[in-house]
This record gives structure tokens, C-alpha cells and sequence, in this order.
């Protein structure tokens, strides 16, 4: 037997009232029953989106609310920022050119933070830019942008910030309205622990102002479309009925727990790990700008880096993720994000320890576990 445990940033675990309630039997979507379903977790949203603006609900994964976001609030040609400091920001630009518009590309070395101070300058150079493309938390290299501060570079200008919160919102504080974010977006498989295949968007009114002079062709992510059907409690198309339904049982539980605390408890969890990791000799990947979603950290010289996540993964049951690109088998990412709590914490370095040392880089055992359990405690009266 190998029982298994799911760490890495996305898919993550899916707690059981969310399994049950997607196990139950298929109801029609155009029903009053459905409508119900949609309504209550259609305004849950906005508690977790920390908004009063609708957020749409997409069959797609994450991506989809990012293409959605281009599609609908640019025409081709129009002059974009893209803060391209990871494998997601890259997206970001790669959807943009896709779609024909021109991209300044602000290039930021991998586990850094944009400054604001150079988006600024672009955006000085550039007085047609129409918006500003980022992520509030870079999961290819576990580092965070500084949101609030680009927000207040774009608000009074004709430009919008454009945020892919997709392992962000439920994790930390990202709150919409009160910072003018413009565009926000996330997926299900993240902190909102669901299977994935659902994406979502909210979009501020400066933003839906933009959506109204879009020429870029579109027809299934039709953001207009999809707010006129949300008034009606549904959607243009047949929705994920059954994440739908986990979906709303997943936001009780958030609702529940109250969001600053789902923040407080991501926040331990990360500096748990991040001291945990510390412990055993780990350098961090993104230390000056560490996102609570998860943990970057460069594998010890001599060990290969996809080795040690095949060992996890095969022999221990543990899944983390590795890196992607030029970080591929160099680095270590932990993800602590959703349906997550103490004891996968201690898990996730437990076994890091248990591998580092059969793959023959000796770390002495309990270390990096006594770190973390330390900082662990403090969620406990
Ligand atoms: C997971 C993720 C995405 C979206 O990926 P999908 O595979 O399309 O769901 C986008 N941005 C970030 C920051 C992510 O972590």
C-alpha cells in the first residue's frame, strides 16, 4: 500500500464535502434547483474575490479566464505591459501576441518581485499603453508582484491592471475594490480546492468600459454574455454542473473559516516551510518576495532535482513539483495552498528529509521538521 499526498500548486486536495457534493446525481442546469446553486456560490465568490462586481464563473481551466481577459478588453494593436518574470507571465505576453497586440515586455529575473519604479518608467515611455499584465503570485518561481503598489500606477490612467490571482485570491490579501484592480482572475484547482475546470473573472467597471470598444475576435469567452446570464443565475453555456455544486460547498468552508484567517493560516503554513527548508540547508528560490502559496527552493548541489521528485512521488507518495524551463531539476516547489494544514507541512519536509538523504546528501534527521513544527504551533491555543 502507498498512501499518497498531493502538495504541489495545482491540483490540490479536495476536501470531502466538496467530493460528496459533486458525487451527488446530475441536475439540469436550466432549473430552478441549479439556479439556486449558482446564485448562492456566484455571491461566495465575491466574498472570496473581496468585490461587489460580479464574478463570472467559465468552464476552462485557468487559462481560459486569462485569454477571456485579452479577448474582451483589447482590440488588435492595442500596447500591453507584460511583467514577465516566470512561466505565467510568459503566457500572459505568448496570449497577447497571440491576439495581435504589441507587447512591451519587462523582463524580471525569476524569484524576484517587479519594481514598481520600472513599470512606471514604461508606462511614462508609453502613453498608450492600455494595460498592465501580471501575476499577483508567479507559481512557476514562488514569488509575489507588488500588486497594491501597480494598482496605484494604472488608476487614474487609461490603462488597466490586469491580475492573474490564480494562486493568490484565498490565499492572501488581495482585496479588488479597495486596491482598483481591474481585471482579477483564478482557477479552481488552486486555493479554491476543487478539481480543476472551472476559471474566474472579475472585472471592475473601468474595465467593463474597455470591454465595450474590444474588436479582438472572440465567441465561447464572451465576458458580456456571460454577465447577462449571471443576472439570471446561469450561464451562456452548459456549466461544470458538478463543480459548480463542489464549488459552493468549497466557499462555505472558506466563508466559514472567515478569509483573514484563510490568509493567517496560508501565512503559517508558508513560514513554516520556509523555516523548515532553512533547516535543512535549502536556499530559497524567491526570498525577498516569498508568495504563501508555495515554496521555492534550489535543490542541493549533486542532487538531480527530477530524481528527488520521482523518488517522492514513486517511492514515498509524495507529490511536489519540480521546476519548469531552465529550473527544470534545479529546483523544488512545495505548494501550501487550499485544502492544506499543519500535518501536510510536516509531511512535505518530512519527506524531503527521508529523500535528500537516500538519494545520498545526508541531512540530519528531524532538523528541517523541528523548524517547521515550531512556527506550526502557533495555530494551536
Ligand atoms: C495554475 C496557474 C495558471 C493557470 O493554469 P491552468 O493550467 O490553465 O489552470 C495560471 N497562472 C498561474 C499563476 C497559475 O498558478
Amino acid at each position: 500500500m502507498k498512501k499518497r499526498y498531493l502538495l504541489a500548486p495545482g491540483p490540490t486536495p479536495v476536501p470531502d464535502a466538496a467530493l460528496l457534493a459533486m458525487a451527488a446525481p446530475i441536475i439540469h442546469h436550466r432549473t430552478p434547483q441549479f439556479s439556486e446553486v449558482f446564485k448562492e456560490t456566484a455571491e461566495l465568490l465575491k466574498y472570496v474575490f473581496q468585490t461587489k462586481e460580479d464574478v463570472l464563473i467559465l468552464a476552462a481551466s485557468g487559462t481560459g479566464a486569462m485569454e477571456g481577459s485579452i479577448v474582451n478588453l483589447y482590440s488588435p494593436g492595442d500596447e500591453v505591459i507584460v511583467v514577465n518574470g516566470g512561466k505565467f507571465g510568459e503566457r500572459w505576453g505568448n496570449i497577447s501576441e497571440a491576439y495581435g497586440l504589441k507587447v512591451h515586455w519587462l523582463k524580471v529575473e525569476w524569484g524576484c518581485g517587479v519594481d514598481p519604479a520600472e513599470v512606471k518608467k514604461v508606462l511614462s515611455a508609453n502613453p498608450n499603453v492600455k494595460g498592465v499584465l501580471v501575476q499577483a503570485s508567479e507559481t512557476s518561481t514562488t514569488a509575489t508582484h507588488p500588486i497594491k503598489e501597480l494598482a496605484a500606477l494604472t488608476k487614474d490612467k487609461n490603462c488597466l491592471l490586469i491580475v492573474d490571482g490564480i494562486t493568490a485570491v484565498g490565499v492572501f490579501d488581495l482585496p479588488m475594490d479597495a486596491w482598483g484592480i481591474d481585471v482579477l482572475i483564478s482557477g479552481s484547482q488552486k486555493a479554491f480546492m476543487l478539481p480543476p475546470g472551472l476559471a474566474f473573472a472579475a472585472l471592475s467597471q473601468k474595465a467593463w468600459k474597455f470591454s465595450e470598444t474590444a474588436k479582438c475576435p472572440k465567441f465561447y469567452f464572451d465576458f458580456k454574455k456571460e454577465r447577462k446570464n449571471l443576472k439570471d443565475n446561469t450561464t451562456a453555456y452548459t456549466p461544470a454542473i458538478s463543480l459548480i455544486t463542489g464549488l459552493r460547498e468549497a466557499l462555505k468552508m472558506i466563508k466559514e473559516e472567515g478569509l483573514q484567517n484563510v490568509f493567517a493560516r496560508h501565512d503559517r503554513l508558508a513560514r513554516a516551510t520556509r523555516a523548515g527548508t532553512a533547516a535543512i540547508g535549502l536556499r530559497p528560490m524567491a526570498p525577498n518576495a516569498p508568495s504563501n502559496a508555495a515554496t521555492g527552493v534550489f535543490v542541493p548541489e549533486g542532487v538531480d532535482g527530477g530524481k528527488l521528485v520521482k523518488y517522492l512521488r514513486d517511492e514515498m507518495g509524495v507529490t511536489l513539483a519540480g521546476g519548469q524551463d531552465h529550473l527544470k531539476g534545479k529546483i523544488l516547489r512545495i505548494a501550501h495552498l487550499g485544502y492544506v494544514d499543519t500535518f501536510d507541512i510536516i509531511t512535505a519536509v518530512s519527506s524531503i528529509e527521508i529523500a535528500l538523504n537516500k538519494l545520498g546528501h545526508k541531512v540530519e534527521h528531524g532538523k528541517g521538521v523541528g523548524a517547521a513544527q515550531r512556527i506550526l504551533a502557533e495555530g494551536y491555543k
